[in-house]
């Protein structure tokens, strides 16, 4: 285990590297316990670095064997070698070859970094820092090095061995029962995109030609007995393929693409060259294991690490501060595969819920830091919903400020000028600002300053003038570190909408159409006429969410009801109902804790109704309509002094009123909705289980026991794990004999099925009632749990933590001490898993005075601790370090 002993790392003192690696030739004989790693590395003094430094390699928890320079082997005195560095003091300055024998114990690894075992599979993760568990390494991502591996094993131990790039040669080793196999990478690229493979895996083969008309072999592997249900995988994967092709002219380069599945995994899945190393949850589905999201989650994921080959692997990162580089980039264009290919609008909506829900709350609370960081103890903590999802919101800003035409362009740009090279923000955004002559200075500061900017817009319409004037003024509130917000450039995209639910053109003082409804917001405080407007027009602001801010502006409750019923944009349809929705929960909980009720406006009911009325909106829209803000959204708008109880309560009644007010409506929709054929993944036959299920949901409110009934007549009749979780999900909210009953049911139907079993564990630990934190305590000794599988740590006690608002922030301080306690047990076997656990506490501050003390109290006996990893020192350090406070009203 670490200890708390590193220095933090700081942007400002990035330098080249003093040696660069010009190939690297491993040599890797595979073995349970003492795996042996030969390396070569032909390395050279980097002209750019310092002249006569000496040549120190990274290593962590490594033991050498040997070491020789050029062939010969080097004396004690001319290194030093420790578990973390190898220090060659006087080295050659010129090229030479060094070879290190390292040993290391796969099974003993229990942090999933590095060389581990999976199942009966060996297996590797190196991003970040996990490439120095191997072998001595300058592991550093703007090191790049032409990789060849040969690996070799018992055959019955491995009968597979794979390794990045395209295969060179393999066979037995005569005289033993050993084989092996040569693998060749001709692409340069940092050790953190290595990977080796060694198991008695199944494959699944497709193949695919380039649109150069190039063949390539497509390969999933995965354990024997679940080829059959990697279909859905392997058609995304050639989607997403194609796709790069017809939206970025991007092609593949090997000759080979791979894709493993393993259950022991830390995140989701690893773009390691030709060689994607996934979570099995990501891989694996079938109608009958995998609802709709599943199938969803898989398109998606799939598309994202293949698009990192030109985005990550053949351009890559500098150095790990420009992780939105790689991350936010390739999370924007599997938005937009998804978008294409099912609905925008309700990708959009979907993709500005998990924003709002993860990314916005971060950026309100302890944790909160710029897309691109400047200081960082431990980069594992990175991998956040601000890196990733505000990331992907910077470059979507992009393409909305430069036009299609001109985004394409700076990509081209981006593509043909950085491909084999390490690169930075500023390369990337320089792209842009060249080919199309744009200055994007002040657009840079979206990477630099924390928080959520927040835009508050006054209209006044002049009658006589014909115009309407908006005066807009902008915000970033402080945050951790940036207790002062500099202007940032916003894309507004607005429609202005005429009592016939048309738009109004939009025409500036001086005439000029402004085209595609974009206004451009860049000063603390503007002021935008319009011209030639007939009447006071409806505003419908930041349609597509077209930049990841907080708008503020006076708009009634029936101008919503009128946004959700006519405004041309989609997504600012749901917005407007989300809205309504939220004001009336906002009051609501306020009422229901000075002992009052709340009141259900008819304005969101009557919304509602149209909404699922309209023939011309699709069944997923509706699903995204009739879903309320989620507590923690509710939380977040509350801002401080939040209770998680009185949250519940009010959306709780909510639902249960819309269900009653709308009930015969929502019978029908359900049963008009339902299909009678086979189950199809396609987005439209999903939209409408989606609609189903969320009728169900609302009608299943009231407890009846008529809803019961058709939850019950539901779970039984499913034919596909949709429907089934759907009806289970509704019958988890009531105590009834059903729920019992189906539960169990549910676990001797798939108890053989791990992935499916973590949906069981996932939903009982997300039911909000007191005896919840109990069943999770006694199903962490249930047999199909374990605490060394990242996938059920997070399926129960993540879900409880993170999902569960109400048992996770008990009154009596309960939940704290639970998660607290499991995150301190986990540390020593896996802290990036107990690191991202412990992050479920990034909104304490907000809470209500009883809980946050008890909240601190939990956080500080952790804090107190004398071993910690250096992943959760670093959490509960800048969780419970002063900073400011985490609401930021007046
Ligand atoms: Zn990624």
């Amino acid at each position: 285990m670490r200890t708390e002993t590193a220095k933090p790392v700081r942007l400002e003192d990035y330098r080249p590297p003093d040696w660069l690696v010009e190939t690297v030739d491993l040599d890797v004989a595979l073995h349970p316990t003492a795996t042996r790693v030969r390396a070569t590395l032909s390395l050279e003094p980097n002209p750019n670095g310092r002249n006569g430094a000496p040549l120190v390699l990274d290593g962590e928890e490594l033991s050498l064997v040997s070491l020789s320079l050029d062939n010969v082997p080097l004396t004690p005195e001319r290194y030093s070698a420790t578990p973390s560095s190898l220090t060659i003091a006087g080295p050659p300055r010129r090229p030479f070859r060094l070879t290190i024998e390292t040993l290391v114990n796969p099974s003993a690894n229990t942090q999933l970094m590095g060389l581990y075992r999976s199942g009966a599979s060996y297996c590797t993760q190196c991003e970040a820092e996990g490439f120095r568990r191997i072998t001595y390494f300058l592991d550093r991502p703007d090191v790049m090095a032409v990789y060849s591996t040969r690996i070799e094993a018992e055959k019955s131990d491995a009968p597979v061995l794979l390794a990045n790039g395209n295969p060179v040669s393999s066979g037995d080793i005569a005289g033993t029962d050993r084989h092996f196999a040569v693998w060749h990478d001709p692409f340069p690229k940092p050790c953190y995109l290595f990977a080796l493979v060694g198991g008695k895996l199944a494959c699944v083969e497709d193949s695919f030609r380039t649109m150069s008309g190039r063949a390539v072999a497509l390969k999933i592997f995965v354990e024997p007995g679940k080829e059959g249900r990697c279909a859905y995988a392997m058609d995304s994967l050639k989607r997403a393929m194609r796709w790069d092709e017809a939206r970025y002219g991007r092609e593949y380069d090997l000759d080979v693409f791979m894709i493993v599945a393993v259950s022991d995994f830390n995140m989701g899945a690893m773009e390691n060259k030709g060689l994607n190393i996934f979570n099995d949850k990501y891989v694996l589905a079938s109608p009958q294991t995998a609802t709709d999201a599943d199938f969803a989650h898989i398109e998606a994921v799939i598309a994202h690490e293949y698009f990192h080959n030109w985005t990550g692997n053949r351009i890559t990162c500098r150095d790990w501060f420009q992780l939105c580089l790689k991350e936010g980039l390739t999370v924007f264009r599997d938005q937009e595969f998804s978008a294409e290919q099912r609905s925008r609008a309700v990708e959009r909506i979907g993709d500005v819920r998990v924003l709002r829900a993860h990314q916005f709350v971060e950026d309100a609370g302890p944790l909160a830091h710029p897309v691109r960081p400047s200081l960082y103890h431990e980069i594992n903590n990175f991998y956040t919903a601000t890196v990733y999802e505000k990331g992907a919101e910077i470059v979507r800003m992009l393409k909305v400020l430069l036009g299609d035409d001109g985004f394409r362009k700076g990509m081209d740009l981006y593509f043909s000028r950085h491909d084999g090279h390490a690169a930075t923000v500023e390369d990337f955004i320089a792209c842009f600002a060249d080919a199309t002559a744009t200055d994007l200075s002040q657009f840079l500061r979206w990477y630099a300053q924390p928080g959520t900017p927040e835009l508050k817009v006054t209209a006044s319409f002049d009658a006589r003038a014909r115009s309407l004037r908006l005066d807009v003024a902008q915000t970033l509130p402080p945050r951790p570190g940036h207790p002062v917000g500099e202007p940032m450039v916003i894309p507004l995209v607005l429609g202005l909408i005429g009592k016939d639910g048309r738009d109004l053109p939009l025409v500036t003082a001086d005439g000029r159409r402004i085209e595609r409804g974009m206004v451009v917001v860049s000063r603390p405080a503007e002021t935008l006429v319009f011209m030639d407007i007939p009447e006071p027009p409806v505003l419908s602001l930041n349609r597509g969410f077209s930049a990841p801010i907080k708008v503020f502006a006076e708009t009634s409750a029936e101008e919503l009801q009128f946004l959700a019923a006519h405004d041309s944009d989609a997504f600012n349809r749901w917005e407007a109902l989300q809205v309504l929705a939220t004001s009336l929960l906002v009051e609501g909980v306020a009422e229901l804790r000075s002992g009052g009720r709340l009141r259900v406006d008819q304005a969101l009911i009557d919304a509602l109704e149209a909404t699922l009325s309209d023939p011309g909106l699709e069944p997923a829209f509706a699903a995204q309509a009739l879903s309320m803000p989620a507590e923690a959204d509710i939380a977040r708008d509350i801002g401080e002094d939040v209770d998680p109880d009185a949250i519940f309560r009010a959306r709780s009644e909510l639902r249960r009123s819309i269900g009653e007010n709308l009930g015969p409506l929502l019978e029908d929709r359900y049963a008009r909705v339902s299909d009678r054929g086979p189950y199809r993944p396609d987005a439209a036959s999903a939209g409408r289980r989606a609609l189903k299920n969320a009728c169900l949901d609302l009608l299943a409110m009231s407890g009846s026991s008529a809803a019961i009934g058709m939850a019950e007549q539901q779970y039984e009749s499913a034919d596909n794990m949709t429907d089934r979780m759907g009806a289970l999900a509704a019958l988890a909210l009531h105590d009834v004999p059903a729920r019992a009953r189906c539960l169990e049911d549910f676990y001797r139907t798939y108890e053989s099925d791990p992935l499916v079993v973590d949906k069981w564990f996932a939903l009982q630990a997300s039911i909000p009632e007191p005896g919840t934190l109990p069943r999770v305590q006694a199903l962490t000794i249930h047999p199909a749990f374990s605490f060394a599988n990242p996938n059920r740590v997070r399926a129960l006690i993540g879900s409880f933590a993170h999902s569960n608002q109400t048992q996770f922030n008990r009154a009596d301080g309960a939940g704290y001490e639970f998660v607290a306690a499991t995150v301190v047990d986990l540390d020593p076997r896996n802290p990036q898993v107990a690191a991202r656990l412990l992050s479920a506490f990034k909104s304490w501050r907000a809470l209500e005075p009883a809980r946050r003390g008890k909240a601190e109290a939990a956080l500080r006996r952790v804090a107190g601790l004398e071993t910690l990893s250096r992943d959760v020192k670093d959490i509960v350090t800048r969780m419970t370090d002063g900073g400011v406070r985490t609401t930021d009203k007046g």
